[in-house]
């Protein structure tokens, strides 16, 4: 149900940002970045309530969430409990109303940062259609399925250096490539630049070096959740990856919705991993529904055309949910902190049309798409634009992620 507000434009049953949903973001108005949350068309600066008494000290004056983040749920459960009150319809019309007026901006008017200082990101491969199609790709298709993917959610560790929010240019990437019948590789600008549609997982809670934590201890962990673009540099990728996996192909740039979506927002829309085709050792069992049911999608604007949305999907397709992720990722004893970033791994369906990346979408590029405009793609040209966009549906709401998209600039050039 529909939690009404006064704040009236968050009351439209397609607004992203209903007083259901309450994401944690960072935003500047020309002035210093500091910690907000996203109501209806509006942005509420929460240093600002932090200031006058009516919020918690949690930090919300600095230009990160990481301080309110390694807090943890009970003080995460406060801050919305309260923000719920304040904003809501049934909240009486008195001073304390005049306060939160005084600290709303028109989101059209703010600029979004990264909400979060990154420590470190992480990205999964859980997807198992996604998979199967690399795979086949890359492999053929007998081997196209790892022997270790059925019983442990792999993954590699990436960059937090170049973990950017949405709407930061993109250069395209140099690197090393060798074309099947060449003697010797090259060096020049990525030739088949594509996408991941991911979601990302935000830790809050740190765990302790040495010590592992179980799947329900991992959830407990979790912040929330974003949308993530794990930008992907196809060529670079086959040339690189074996035996240690990908490397520069993935390194230059992810791109992270500025919004962080709390996992209370989404307990509704809970649900559970697909059925096991081999049984999970006992420290990777799932112990109630720990995926989201997340309706995603991907847009493509060729340079100067209209957007085409070229793939619609769900979350809850991953064989893996990020609790699971986590109780393996800590399992070796590996400390995870605050800030820590998981990419769920490219969130493809059953269909073409589900398919999370471009490599998938056009077969490896032997399947070009015709977007909207007339305009065909293999791969991403300079000046194309990709944004990721997703949504919970509840009922007469949406729990809405804001946009994670980027533009690719040409290759630098020396
Ligand atoms: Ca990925």
């Amino acid at each position: 149900m529909l939690m009404s507000s006064w704040v009236e434009t968050a009351n439209d049953p397609q607004c992203p940002f209903p007083l259901n949903n309450l994401p944690f973001g960072v935003f500047s108005a020309g002035d210093a970045p500091r910690c907000a949350t996203a109501i209806g068309d509006k942005v509420l600066d929460l240093a600002a309530l932090q200031k006058a008494g009516l919020l918690p000290a949690c930090g919300f004056d600095e230009p990160a969430l990481n301080t309110f983040m390694a807090k943890g749920p009970q003080v995460w459960q406060a801050v919305r409990d309260r923000l719920t009150s304040l904003l809501s319809a049934e909240h009486e019309d008195g001073e304390t109303r005049l306060q939160v007026t005084s600290a709303l901006h028109e989101a059209c008017d703010v600029r979004l940062h990264l909400p979060f200082q990154v420590s470190e990101y992480t990205d999964f491969y859980a997807g198992k259609q996604h998979a199967i199609n690399v795979g086949t790709m890359f492999r053929g298709a007998e081997n196209a399925l790892p022997p270790n993917w059925l019983h442990i959610p792999i993954g590699y560790n990436g960059r937090a250096s170049t973990v950017v929010v949405s709407g930061t240019e993109i250069r395209r990437p140099l690197g090393q490539t060798k074309a099947p019948d060449a003697d010797m590789p090259s060096f020049g600008p990525c030739q088949r630049l594509d996408i991941e549609l991911e979601m990302g997982a935000v830790i809050g809670l740190p765990s302790n070096m040495g010590q592992p934590v179980s799947v329900d201890e991992a959830d407990a962990m979790i912040f929330g959740y974003v949308l993530l673009n794990d930008w992907s540099a196809r060529d670079i990728q086959a040339w690189e990856y074996q035996p240690l996996g990908p490397f520069q192909a993935k390194a230059f740039a992810t791109t992270i919705s500025p919004w962080i979506v709390t996992k209370a927002a989404l307990e509704p829309f809970r649900c559970p991993t697909p059925e096991r085709e081999k049984p999970l050792l006992p420290h990777l069992r799932d112990t109630g529904p720990m995926l989201y049911d997340i309706e995603l999608g991907v847009s493509m604007t060729a340079k100067g055309g209209a957007p085409t949305v070229i793939s619609q999907t769900n979350y809850r397709y991953m064989y893996y949910s990020a609790a699971q992720q986590l109780a393996h990722h800590s399992s070796s004893g590996c400390a995870m902190r605050t800030g820590d970033l998981l990419g769920s791994g490219t969130v493809s369906g059953p269909d073409k049309h589900q398919y999370g990346s471009l490599l998938e979408m056009t077969w490896g590029g032997k399947e070009p798409l015709t977007l909207d405009d007339g305009q065909t793609r293999r791969f991403i040209e300079d000046g194309d634009t990709l944004a990721l966009h997703g949504h919970a549906q509840g009922q007469g709401y949406r729990i809405g992620f804001g946009s994670c998209k980027g533009t690719i600039l040409p290759a630098f050039d020396s």
